[in-house]
């Protein structure tokens, strides 16, 4: 029997016990920075020269990190134990494979609060937003792994007198995992355990900001039993080895996520057929976002404007699913602007290691320098309300910015700008409010906040998005609750999370036996 899956619970820091286990954490972490990682191949630890230098966002001269960077040879070297592990492991009992997942669960979970404040050290993450990260890293483990015992004998198809027919499920091959960094531990490890369980073997190509947290992640892997070649760790420059492992003969799938460019990028190579291939490669691509909010003028305006400044400003909008517009009917519009600007100036910015900071800074100098390219673009298209400042000289601090008055088609209403900046725009109506929200090449997440059962009904039919919410933010979707993934240029929309998600790394097999 499969035990029923419930997601992890986020961590109450009101209470003064899980207060100081994140402070625990922190003093953790402190306690191993700076120390070098290697890469893992086929089990060999393998120390290169060339290291990756993570840095703290929030203050430049910390070092997190110092990981070894791989090349070609070496991402040849890890394809080569990927190709011979397969042989093996795609024969593990699924039930074997899910136990690795699980234990590693149990191993993270009672690490929690370590890697936590890792996140908040290398990705600067404020404390809520690395403990939802972390959380969803368990999810993954425990929720793919129920999976597989659930689609472990295939699904029943029919048979006839003297004939008996099965649909099993196998595994495909090697995978490449491409991971972003702004959910440097959930992402990454959920795209690389559903193909583990799965049955594949594969390469894992972690964002080159935020290498420590996967290494990190590998041990506890390794820990939970995985066996040598199954997981291998290549850190590297995404253009030399993500190049590199996407055209391989022996790549049988890609699972990217990341920015629309590097995904359309990997989808047009893995097309290619290259000497010795003798399949095509499979594509699973989760892309970038464009992200409304629509305020109807029967709701909550309160509600509203929390929704709009919580979902813009999390983790400083670094969320391929935060609301970089809001499209808010024209006769309740001055309402719900003033009041998110009201709440934008009473967020804390600051550094993530205070337990009170409400947005770290961004990721690195190139964000911070695309962001503030892009206020100075909005403050030509808009109306500056609030914030359009940025500070970099100890770490990367942006203040949450408001535009206010944009026309729907300006370049802050249709671009992704992964910072934290909101647009606004009025609707005359509500299929003006869907017309707006459906004009971008994106469609990841919305949300609609209003008590119109009829407008709530042509939302959920003709806003065009993977992920639509009602009556609350467009972040924070929880694996196996609300699974994850976008339409058009936001990707594949796999559905991380969701009942559908292995199944992209398997290949059906029909068996048909006569008696
Ligand atoms: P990115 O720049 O596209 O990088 C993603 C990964 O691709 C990194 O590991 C990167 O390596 C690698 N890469 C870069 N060039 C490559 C190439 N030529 N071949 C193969 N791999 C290559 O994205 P990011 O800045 O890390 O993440 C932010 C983006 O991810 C945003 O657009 C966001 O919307 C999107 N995202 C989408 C989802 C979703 O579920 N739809 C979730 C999270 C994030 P390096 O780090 O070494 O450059």
């Amino acid at each position: 029997m499969v035990q029923p899956y419930k997601h992890e619970p986020f961590t109450d820091f009101t209470v003064e016990e899980n207060r100081k286990a994140y402070l625990q954490g922190l003093k953790t972490v402190e306690g191993y920075l700076g120390q070098d990682y290697d890469l893992v191949i086929g089990g060999e630890r393998i120390s290169t020269e060339d290291k990756i230098i993570s840095i703290n966002p929030s203050n430049k001269e910390e070092v997190i990190g110092r990981v070894s960077k791989a090349n070609k040879e070496l991402a040849e070297k890890a394809m080569q134990a990927a190709v011979e592990a397969f042989k093996t492991w795609r024969k593990v009992k699924p039930e074997t494979r899910a136990d690795v997942l699980f234990k590693a669960a149990a191993i993270l979970r009672r690490r929690k609060h370590e890697f936590s404040a890792l996140l908040t050290k290398e990705a600067g993450k404020p404390w809520k937003e690395a403990d939802a990260d972390t959380a969803e890293a368990i999810d993954f483990l425990e929720y793919y792994g129920r999976q597989m015992l659930r689609i472990k004998d295939g699904v029943p198809v029919n048979s006839r007198p003297n004939e008996f027919n099965r649909y099993d499920y196998i595994p495909l091959g090697v995978g490449v995992i491409i991971s972003p960094w702004n959910f440097p531990l959930a992402i990454m490890a959920g795209t690389t355990v559903a193909a583990i369980v799965s049955g594949n073997t594969v390469v894992l190509k972690p964002a080159s900001a935020t290498p420590v947290v996967a290494a990190k992640f590998v041990e506890v892997m390794e820990e939970a039993g995985l066996p040598k070649g199954v997981l291998n760790f290549v850190p590297g420059s995404g253009s030399e080895v993500g190049d590199y492992l996407v055209d391989h003969k022996d790549t049988r799938f890609i699972s990217f996520t990341g920015s629309r460019d590097v995904g359309l990028r990997i989808y047009e190579r893995a097309s290619k057929l290259n000497d010795g291939q003798i399949w095509l490669k499979r594509v699973i691509a989760e892309m970038g976002g464009k992200d409304t909010i629509i305020v109807d003028k029967e709701a909550d305006l309160e509600l509203a404007a929390q929704s709009i400044v919580a979902s813009a400003f999390g983790f400083s909008g670094q969320k391929c699913s935060a609301c970089s517009r809001a499209v808010v009917f024209e006769d309740v519009y001055d309402q719900v602007l003033n009041r998110v600007v009201e709440l934008t100036n009473q967020l804390t910015v600051g550094n993530p290691e205070d337990q009170n900071t409400f947005m770290g800074p961004v990721i690195d100098q190139n964000a911070f320098n695309k962001i503030m390219e892009y206020i100075e673009i909005g403050k030509q298209e808009g109306k500056l309300k609030t914030g359009g400042e940025g500070d970099s000289s100890k770490g990367f601090f942006i203040k949450p910015t408001v535009f206010a008055d944009l026309d729907p088609k300006a370049r802050i209403m249709q671009e992704e700008i992964f910072g934290p900046v909101v647009g606004f725009a009025k609707a005359k109506d509500f299929d003006h409010a869907i017309e707006i929200a459906n004009n971008t090449e994106y469609g990841l997440t919305g949300a609609v906040i209003s008590n119109n059962r009829e407008h709530i009904e042509k939302a959920r039919e003709d806003f065009h998005v993977g992920n639509l919410y009602f009556n609350r933010g467009c972040t924070g979707a929880i694996v196996g609750y609300q699974p994850f993934g976008g339409f058009n240029m936001s990707g594949t929309d796999s559905k991380a999370g969701g009942p559908d998600y292995l199944l992209l790394h398997m290949q059906a097999k029909t068996t048909s036996e006569m008696f």
